[in-house]
């Protein structure tokens, strides 16, 4: 995982954290407008990104034309390439996949069940409507959740760690998982929306 990406993972915990510190303290009333609050905060956050991560991109093909800078005519291409790139940012952030995904956690929060039309890129694990709290390893309740950050499977600390001192060499052990990727200690992160979850839903 590269810095920018621990921060920006780092950012939205805090917003989940935020979350499910906003379901626990606040009673129904405030709740909603608290919520709706910080979900702006979030949406917010994904267009900052969204345009920073378009203006890396047209930094990266401007350059590219700049090396085969052979000809005049390539500045009137850079200039070209450039009003393009720029027109291409779009701040439309409704289908972010981190501002599903924090809506999503916010609906497991409030114990609401998902909708059946979500997008199905972003991979939580669900089952009838609730998180699957079994550890896939270990086939036991999860104690201590992590969230594997490439590929969203949550595991028992214990259990993976545990796994990964054995074979350092180990792909995600869900069923089915499209990850091919060995899991690395770094890339797991404590699943919030889970610990918060198996609090809420003692054995
Ligand atoms: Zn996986």
């Amino acid at each position: 995982m590269t810095q920018t990406q621990q921060i920006v993972e780092e950012l939205y915990d805090f917003y989940t954290k935020t979350a499910v510190n906003i379901i626990t303290y606040y009673d129904a009333n405030e709740r909603e407008e608290k919520l709706k609050e910080l979900r702006d905060i979030v949406e917010n956050n994904c267009s900052q990104l969204k345009k920073l991560q378009s203006a890396e991109s047209i930094q990266r093909r401007i350059l590219d034309l700049y090396e085969d800078d052979d000809t005049e005519h390539n500045i009137a291409s850079i200039i070209e390439e450039y009003n393009r790139a720029i027109s291409e940012i779009s701040t439309n952030v409704s289908k972010d996949k981190k501002l599903i995904e924090f809506d999503k956690h916010v609906e497991i929060l409030l114990d609401k069940a998902p909708c059946e039309d979500d997008d199905e890129d972003v991979e939580l694990q669900l089952s009838g409507g609730y998180l699957n709290v079994i550890d896939p390893i270990s086939k036991k309740r999860i104690v201590d959740p992590v969230k594997n950050t490439k590929c969203g499977h949550t595991y028992d600390r214990e259990s993976i760690t545990g796994m990964l001192k054995i074979n350092n060499k180990t792909r995600c052990p869900v069923m089915g998982c499209k990850s091919t990727d060995f899991v690395t200690l770094s890339q797991l992160r404590s699943d919030i929306v889970m610990k918060a979850y198996l609090e809420k839903n003692p054995e």
